[in-house]
């Protein structure tokens, strides 16, 4: 019987145990777990991997706590440009947005560009122009702004360095020194959603969704919608979501390369992933994480930062989640 399951995560980073209250901890779990229920239902139903991953991965997305769609951090001009991508392990088809300005959802829009045009890939203008086309809808781009992620900004720029931020680095910046506002510090947290799941029929898929770097420079894009770097599914291998230092994991194609040494090597998944994540990317100095599955069921979670938002559901199991390093 397929081990049918859904995983997911919320971006990696540095730990921040003395900060996190139980409230601030709970609100996380509790999203983390929300996505799980919901994601892992259409699994149950006997729907597809990928529903349950572009469903997992827009929950994220809406949800203001995490770095992609709503909540997403602002450029070095004050505005959003967002990234996300999408997989089929079945057909290894996919698709891609980058720098997508006004579409509500990126992940959806990754989505249409697989299932409802003949390419793979779009950027900019032409990102958004097909997603209104297919009718995803649009959205003021004020929707993606919160005013934690502005004072995030903010800080950073007032530090005067002209330099990009990581996600949560940025928001530890952003919040008075001493403040609890996350489990994970927020001054060295990286952020991106994404999911990857096995379903019922065997297949899997995987989808990854950011709003890239605070302050980052208008057009940068990272790891996050390029398949092969921070996305990744193969029904043959596995399935990957990756989160961190975007430059890093492109360099390294890091999402395929898990499947790469599972295809040649023949490694498990969890020597395959460990092998990515603690000596691939540390040697370039990359930090952060993945999410991956094998086409039996197998999961694998590591992150060389100290915590991860994570969490994973098997069907007719309790969802686990989980944000700092197992002690
Ligand atoms: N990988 C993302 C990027 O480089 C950021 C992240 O995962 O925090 O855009």
């Amino acid at each position: 019987m397929t081990q049918a399951v859904l995983v997911i995560h919320g971006g990696a980073g540095a730990i921040s145990r003395a900060k996190a209250t139980p409230a601030v901890t709970h609100e996380y779990q509790s999203a983390l777990r929300e996505t799980l229920e919901r994601g892992s239902r259409i699994l149950e139903e006997g729907g597809s991997a990928l529903d349950a991953v572009a469903e997992a991965v827009r929950l994220l997305e809406e949800c203001a706590l995490f770095n992609a769609g709503h909540g997403a951090v602002f450029t070095s001009e004050g505005r959003h440009e967002l990234d996300a991508s999408i997989m089929d392990g079945k057909t290894l088809r996919s698709g891609a947005v980058a720098n997508v300005t006004l579409l509500r959802n990126p992940v959806l829009a990754a989505r249409a560009v697989m299932e409802r045009s003949p390419h793979a890939f779009f950027a900019g203008p032409g990102a958004d122009a097909f997603g209104r086309d297919a009718g995803l809808e649009c959205v003021n781009p004020s929707f993606f702004s919160t005013d934690a992620r502005r004072s995030q900004l903010l800080r950073v720029q007032a530090t005067g360095e002209a330099t990009i931020v990581l996600d949560h680095d940025g928001q530890s910046l952003a919040e008075n020194p001493g403040t609890a506002a996350s489990p994970l510090d927020e001054g060295r947290k990286l952020g991106t959603v994404g999911a990857v799941a096995l379903d019922l029929h065997g297949n899997l898929a995987a989808a990854t969704s950011t709003g890239g770097l605070t302050n980052k420079r208008p057009g940068r894009v990272g790891d996050t919608p390029l398949i092969g770097a921070g996305c990744y599914a193969n029904n043959a291998t596995c399935a990957v979501s990756a989160t961190g230092t975007g430059e890093a994991f492109m360099r390294l194609v890091a999402a395929y390369d898990v499947s790469a040494r599972m295809a040649y090597q023949g490694r498990s998944l969890d020597e395959a992933a460990g092998c990515v994540v603690f000596e691939k990317l540390p040697a370039i100095g990359g930090a952060g994480g993945l999410i991956a599955v094998d086409a039996r069921g197998n999961i694998s979670l590591p992150f060389n930062t100290e915590g991860m938002y994570r969490g994973y559901r098997r069907l007719g199991q309790p969802a686990c989640v989980a944000i700092h390093r197992d002690r």
